[in-house]
């Protein structure tokens, strides 16, 4: 019998998609020898309260920025949630995408940030329960995560600190600052090209 197939899958809101992202996606598939990373924009993020890009372009992006990977093949762009109406829970995308990879092992990959507030994500019991957790390390995020979830067992990313952010890659084209550094050139170009993050709007 051959081994079951391996993802990870690694949800967003990629507004836009930048090096950190890409790094910790490179770090999940050799550390955990996964076949794939399934990205999965968000579509309407539950936690986030800002205007957030329309889909179009934050998926636009990503197809850019995965499509100059080394490894392209092993990265998928799923618009699973972008199709769905209402908030984006990962729970229900877990279920979705077990339904349609049965047999598939899924690790759920998230950074610091994200799993300091996991025991507050829809059923997180039931997701936790369902998935594997690989989380990385983020520099400025909260070190500790709830004792209940921090009781889960959870592989560490061996991802280097990488303090890029959206936020601040939003926030630097608004003041007309060099992007450069932080996204890859096709995202940087797509962004000036589209005229995106330029007006000082949400955070
Ligand atoms: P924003 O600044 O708009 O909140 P973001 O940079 O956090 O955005 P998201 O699309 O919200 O980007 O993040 C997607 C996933 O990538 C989350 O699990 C987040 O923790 C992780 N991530 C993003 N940037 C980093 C980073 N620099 N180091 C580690 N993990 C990161």
């Amino acid at each position: 019998m051959s081994p079951p197939r391996r993802a990870a899958l690694f949800g967003g809101t990629f507004d836009p998609v930048h090096n950190a992202h890409l790094a910790l996606a490179r770090v999940a598939l050799e550390a955990l020898a996964l076949d794939e990373v399934r990205w999965v924009p968000a579509g309407r993020p539950w936690q986030k309260e800002r205007a957030i890009t329309p889909a179009f372009h934050r998926e636009s992006m990503l197809r850019l920025a995965l499509a100059g990977t080394p490894e392209p093949g092993r990265h998928v762009l799923d618009p699973v949630e972008l199709a769905r109406d209402g908030p984006s829970y990962t729970i229900d995308t877990v279920r979705e995408l077990a339904a349609a990879h049965p047999g598939t092992v899924w690790t759920l990959v998230i950074g610091q940030d994200q799993y300091a507030g996991l025991h507050t994500w829809r059923e997180w019991r039931a997701l936790l329960a369902s998935v594997q957790l690989a989380v990385a390390a983020r520099p400025g995020a909260p070190p500790a995560a709830d004792p209940e979830v921090a009781a889960l067992p959870r592989v560490l990313l061996p991802l280097p600190p990488m303090a890029v952010s959206a936020s601040d890659i939003r926030a630097r084209v608004a003041a007309g600052q060099d992007i450069s550094a932080l996204v890859p050139p096709e995202v940087a170009r797509y962004i000036e090209i589209n005229g995106l993050y330029r007006a000082p709007i949400g955070s």
